[in-house]
């Protein structure tokens, strides 16, 4: 068993069953991911009988790295290879005061929403907890080793390739560790789920974890949500918005939503739908994220002009509504919101122009 997959309770029960002391779990916790070692037989504070029969149950593996590409502007982009042909993408992006990991969670993804590359691939299978986790420790080792600086990771956002909320039970845990003080120890502020609106499980969230959430809305109507995020027929808009009240509500008055809205020339980018967008979230705690399209082959969409950008913007600010614009990042090697294919299993779903087809 991979360590990576087992947040600290499930690692305290493990450690019981072994019949050691639940702290014992604790201390491989900090091992792991506060010091970012790997092996059992540097774990110096524990006996040398215990870290033997660690070593014989359980494992500390990352997936294979593929390849790794820079770009002009900084951005690391890392194919994993996980089993046999899958493949996942995970993406560094640093900034001025902050850098922010972007993960993936599932080998391909089903929303099949019409503007995404991930979606043109169709769906594979979801990661496993160990999987999304031994992300962030390959990405946290990679880029210097040092697991406690802020400076090297700040920010962890489910923005990569899949659904998180589609694959809930890997996806829970892996939060937890990424919160946990004996775990990467990030404040709760700066881990964020991203959800094209799965609305039970956005309920079961606010339930089981303080976490931000960041919801893919990209449309002010249900007739034009329907096309590009099809989700959208089964928790359509007044429905979606109702989930996204009850994941603020009662939480401190910092607590905002980010709603993604991608700009699609001609498509949702007209001052009318500016208008009906601001007064979707007229009174929520909402900040918008516009988000330049970015284009990837046989695409039958294209950016937005930045003026048209900046006049959506200015709309929604007239509006009160907190409005920023996302820097298109890496690019150049296809690593921006949107691009990020990894590789996937089935040859028929890999194969040119066989655009697999989906059902919810
Ligand atoms: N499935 C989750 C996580 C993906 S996050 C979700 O839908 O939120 C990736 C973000 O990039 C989402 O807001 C997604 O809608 C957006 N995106 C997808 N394709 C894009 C593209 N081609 N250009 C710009 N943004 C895109």
């Amino acid at each position: 068993m991979n360590l990576f997959g087992l947040d600290r309770a499930q690692l305290r029960a493990a450690f019981e069953a072994m019949g050691e002391k639940p702290f014992r779990a604790d201390q491989v916790m900090q091992w792991i991911y506060r010091r970012g070692q790997d092996r059992f037989d540097a774990m110096s504070n524990l006996s040398k009988d215990l870290r033997t029969r660690l070593a014989r149950q359980f494992e500390i593996r990352t997936p294979e790295l593929v390849t790794e590409q820079v770009s002009v502007d900084g951005t690391r982009k890392w194919v994993l290879r996980l089993d046999g042909g899958n493949a996942i993408e995970t993406v560094y992006i640093p900034e001025a005061g902050r850098a922010t990991l972007c993960i993936s969670s599932q080998v391909g993804c089903a929303m099949d929403c019409s503007f995404c590359s991930t979606a043109q691939q169709g769906f594979n299978r979801n990661l496993t907890t160990a999987e999304i986790i031994a992300q962030v420790w390959f990405a946290a080792r990679t880029l210097g080793g040092d697991f406690q600086n802020e400076r090297v990771i700040s920010n962890i956002v489910f923005m990569g390739m899949g659904e998180p909320l589609a694959n809930y039970n890997a996806v829970l845990p892996a939060i937890r560790i990424l919160l946990d003080d004996f775990g990467f120890g990030l404040s709760k502020r700066r881990v964020t789920v991203s959800t094209s609106g799965l609305v039970p499980f956005m309920d079961r969230l606010r339930q089981d974890v303080d976490t931000a959430l960041a919801v893919s809305l990209h449309a002010p109507d249900d007739a034009l949500r329907n096309e590009l995020v099809p989700i959208n027929r089964k928790y359509p808009l007044a429905e979606l918005i109702d989930a996204c009240r009850r994941y603020t509500a009662g939480k401190d008055r910092k607590t905002h939503i980010v709603y993604e809205y991608v700009m699609l020339d001609g498509i949702n980018d007209r001052p009318e739908q500016a208008r009906k967008l601001a007064k979707l979230l007229a009174g929520m705690p909402a900040k918008v994220n516009l988000i330049p399209f970015n284009p990837f082959p046989a695409t039958r969409y294209r950016r937005s002009t930045p003026e048209a950008i900046q006049a959506f913007a200015q709309i929604l600010r007239d509006r009160h509504i907190l409005t920023t614009t996302r820097k298109t990042r890496g690019d150049d090697i296809d690593a921006a919101c949107g691009q990020l294919v990894g590789r996937v299993q089935s040859r028929q779903r890999n194969r040119l122009g066989g655009v697999p087809v989906v059902s919810l």
